[in-house]
């Protein structure tokens, strides 16, 4: 007899809990978010399937972080051949072929494929089912097979690492250009002799920024769009700013505080209106990306149907549970942070709490979250921005230190950037780094590690950095804090002990 539920701990609803399942965790998703729950549940020997109804690996390897890298590479190449008489060498105007660029961005993403695969996770112990699944209670998931059939599974919990997909902006006439998103373009670009003659780039965030200056390096004509009045709305200004200049000095026309009003097409030529300040107008265009946002997949998996609310993110509490104890979210899915190390990092909130909740639950906690835009000076931070200090009221002592003061900057003709510290007023304790500059994400690491296990600038400055170094940047930012924050009275103790000493 079917009963229907009422348990404590859980909303009403008429499902009936299995009185036993078939697995301890079901993961839909083969996401980054997806492989680390279903990893750490098999590593403690948990019964978990893995459902994905795409490519394993998810965004991040087919379509996100791994093609986008690997076309960054392409155009710092195409970079280095302009600016090399910068260093005596013969320099000119790059020679891209781009069909090339594009096959290694593919052989790139297949030789990362491995790590992500069905086989990979059988091995280490996850079935992995190839198919589309649907919540059909708390506890059971429908999946239907790729090849073929449909298979009902029960699980005691069930983790959703769903993603999130572009989100394409309802402008008057847009639907008219097919704008590409960062799901549709390497399949577009895919096998072109030649990319874009003038491409529009909608979105002034990490990925529009990024894409911009790598298809404006390739040989683009890029014009970018952003309706806010800075790029990188999250970062500080001055960060924005920096950004702005380089992009700009390499040729992307820059549009900020600019709205795209309508797209069309005329005598075969595609346009965008945009409208700022100064009025209204229309730039012609070849391609267009967008790239103005990405929300939850919310569609086609049941959600309704269980009354999990979803809008931009799926809803949550702080430990990724969803309002029925036996579903949890991570990744893209939960947000609000897309990243593909959130993911990883929420999924182990969500494996363990879904596994061993009724023991012991864990809070996610992004406090030393970084985030890295992977233009060229990179920007990387981890940590509060001087505005989100102020909006907390922290107070807060900021140090700044510029790369053109740096030995190895200056050697690699490099010394575009700097290192900015935010710490407790009158103490060490770091609150947030943002470095701007070669290798800023490589150098952050130092200061997620600082923040992560409440390391402050002291230490970090008695910690001997190798020379010459980019990484001595962080040292120098730490001197610069010990210098500003010396004290006079020891100072001028010191002073006349030295004094003392001559006789
Ligand atoms: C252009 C671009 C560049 C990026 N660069 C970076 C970067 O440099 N660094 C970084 O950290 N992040 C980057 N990101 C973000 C990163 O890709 C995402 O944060 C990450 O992929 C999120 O992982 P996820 O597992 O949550 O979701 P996803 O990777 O989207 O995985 C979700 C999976 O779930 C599957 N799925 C959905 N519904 C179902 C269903 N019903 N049944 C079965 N399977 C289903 C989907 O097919 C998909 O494979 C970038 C993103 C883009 C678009």
């Amino acid at each position: 007899m079917r009963l229907p539920l009422v348990t404590p701990s859980g909303p009403p609803g008429p499902w009936t809990r299995p009185s036993r399942f078939d697995r301890n965790l079901i993961v839909i998703g083969g996401g980054a978010a997806g492989l680390v729950s279903a990893y750490i549940a098999a590593a403690v020997k948990a019964k978990v399937t893995l459902v994905e109804k795409g490519r394993m690996g998810g965004d991040c390897l087919n379509y996100g972080c791994v093609p986008s890298k690997a076309l960054i590479r392409a155009a710092r190449a195409a970079e280095d051949v302009r600016q090399a008489g910068a260093y005596g060498i013969g320099a000119g105007k790059p020679k891209v072929a781009f069909d090339k660029v594009m096959a290694r961005v593919r052989d790139v993403i297949a030789r990362i494929e491995p790590h992500d695969s069905v086989e990979r996770y059988e091995g280490l112990g996850v079935e992995v089912l190839q198919g589309h699944a649907r919540l059909v209670d708390p506890w059971t998931v429908e999946v239907t097979l790729k090849d073929g059939g449909t298979q009902r599974l029960t699980s005691r919990a069930i983790v959703l690492a769903t993603g999130a997909a572009p989100v394409i902006p309802p402008v008057r006439g847009i639907d008219n250009v097919h704008p590409l998103t960062s799901d549709s373009l390497w399949d577009a670009m895919d096998g072109r002799r030649h990319p874009p003659a003038r491409l529009v780039v909608l979105g002034g965030g990490p990925i529009g920024c990024e894409l911009s200056q790598a298809f404006q390096r390739l040989g683009s004509q890029v014009t970018q769009v952003e309706m806010e009045h800075r790029l990188l709305v999250r970062e500080d200004p001055e960060v924005s700013a920096h950004v702005e200049t380089v992009l700009t000095r390499q040729g992307v026309r820059v549009l900020t505080g600019s709205r795209a009003e309508g797209f069309g097409v005329e005598h075969g030529e595609k346009w965008i209106e945009v409208a700022d300040a100064a009025g209204t107008r229309r730039i012609g265009f070849d391609e267009i990306v967008v790239a103005t946002g990405r929300a939850a997949r919310t569609e086609g998996f049941g959600l309704e149907e269980l009354g999990i609310a979803a809008g931009k993110v799926i809803e949550t509490d702080a430990y990724l549970e969803t309002l029925h104890p036996s579903i949890f979210v991570a990744g893209d899915a939960a947000g609000p942070y897309q990243f593909t190390h959130a993911a990883a990092h929420q999924a182990w909130f969500a494996a363990v709490n879904a596994l061993f909740g009724g023991l012991k639950r864990f809070r996610a906690n992004y406090r030393a979250l970084p985030a890295v835009t992977f233009t060229d000076p990179e920007v990387a931070r981890v940590g509060m921005t001087e505005a989100e200090a102020r909006d907390a009221a922290i107070g807060v002592d900021v140090t700044r230190y510029n790369l053109a003061e740096l030995d190895r900057a200056i050697v690699d003709g490099a010394a575009d950037g700097f290192v900015k510290v935010l710490t407790r007023r009158g103490g060490d304790r770091i609150v947030g780094a943002t470095i701007v500059g070669p290798h800023a994400g490589e150098l952050l690491a130092e200061f997620t590690l600082a923040m992560k296990h409440g390391i402050g600038l002291n230490k970090l400055l008695g910690t001997v950095h190798a020379y010459p170094t980019l990484a001595e940047a962080n040292k120098y930012a730490a001197g610069a804090w010990r210098r500003a924050n010396v004290n006079p009275t020891l100072l001028s103790l010191l002073e006349r002990f030295h004094s003392w000493r001559r006789g």
